[in-house]
């Protein structure tokens, strides 16, 4: 039997957990999942697990090399465009193959009324001048782009605590999944007259985007930053089903001929 295959899953989603999920179990693999470290209590997952940056693109190539490494699933965020971008310019330097993991966007319906820029920066300036309560569900890191509109309400939820980060805020510390009659009530009680959100893709928190369409309350959706061009899967079983093709190519018997 071949050796079991060391691979990298870059994580912080659901996706990336259930896929240390089905990898946990099997035995042509060694997984070690990586997390940023951004959650106090990141969810549990049933591999080995590293916290904290790699050190750029360079760190992530000695990583590689140094765990002898021989495939990447880059299962991060969508918004988590550096860590994609140094995951591929690592995995072309050291010719590791990579895949990334990415859920599909949410898409726009004809009863949806989305604004959609580009970055935070558009975002808090789609929100216009005329005071508003603002439901931002943006996670903690970029809060402070909103402290240029400070006309607005803003009602942040957030998994950890984004005290001190706006002036005039409600706080809400919650982690999904979240029900639609849930967020409705959340929008009802709060009073929120338009939504932020990025365009994260998924059903865990999908319920403000089809809660907002029922109170026919406008979002302001933030588009996905570019990614690297690598070969993407949409699901866990289609990663888990990439990373059983590159373990075949890799314990198959070397061609016969050449040596005459
Ligand atoms: P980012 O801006 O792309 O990455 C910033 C730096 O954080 C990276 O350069 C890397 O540091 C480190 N890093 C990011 N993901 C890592 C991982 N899985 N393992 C080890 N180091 C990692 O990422 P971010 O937007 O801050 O997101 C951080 C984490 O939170 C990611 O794991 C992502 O999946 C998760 N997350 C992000 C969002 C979001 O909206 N951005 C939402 C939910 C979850 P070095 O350069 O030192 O290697």
């Amino acid at each position: 039997m071949s050796a079991a295959m060391r691979i990298l899953l870059l994580g912080g989603t659901s996706e990336a957990t259930t896929l240390a999920r089905l990898v946990a179990e099997d035995t042509r693999f060694e997984p070690v999942l990586s997390l940023a470290g951004r959650t106090s209590a990141p969810a549990a997952a049933p591999v080995a697990t590293r916290i904290g940056g790699f050190g750029g693109m360079d760190g992530l190539a000695h990583f590689l090399a140094r765990e002898r490494i021989a495939a990447v699933v880059d299962a991060t965020h969508p918004f988590a465009a550096r860590m994609s971008a140094n995951a591929a310019a690592a995995c072309g330097m050291a010719g590791v193959p990579l895949l990334a993991l990415t859920r599909p966007s949410w898409q726009h319906r004809p009863d949806d009324n989305w604004i959609e820029v580009a970055d935070m920066a558009g975002a808090a300036a789609a929100l216009g001048t005329t005071p508003a309560r603002v439901f931002l569900t943006i996670g903690r890191q970029e809060l402070s782009v909103f402290a240029a509109a400070p006309q607005h309400h803003y009602v942040v939820r957030s998994i950890e605590p984004a005290k001190g980060l706006l002036a005039s805020a409600t706080l809400i510390r919650a982690r999904g999944p979240f029900a639609v009659e849930d967020e409705v009530a959340l929008m009802r009680r709060e009073a929120i007259d338009v939504v932020v959100s990025k365009n994260a893709g998924g059903r865990a928190t999908e319920a403000k985007i089809i809660a907002a369409r029922k109170l026919g309350l406008p979002v302001v959706m933030v588009r996905r930053p570019d990614r690297p061009d690598v070969p993407m899967v949409e699901t866990a079983e289609a990663a888990l089903a990439w990373l059983i093709a590159r373990h075949r190519s890799a314990s198959a018997p070397p061609p016969l001929g050449g040596v005459g």
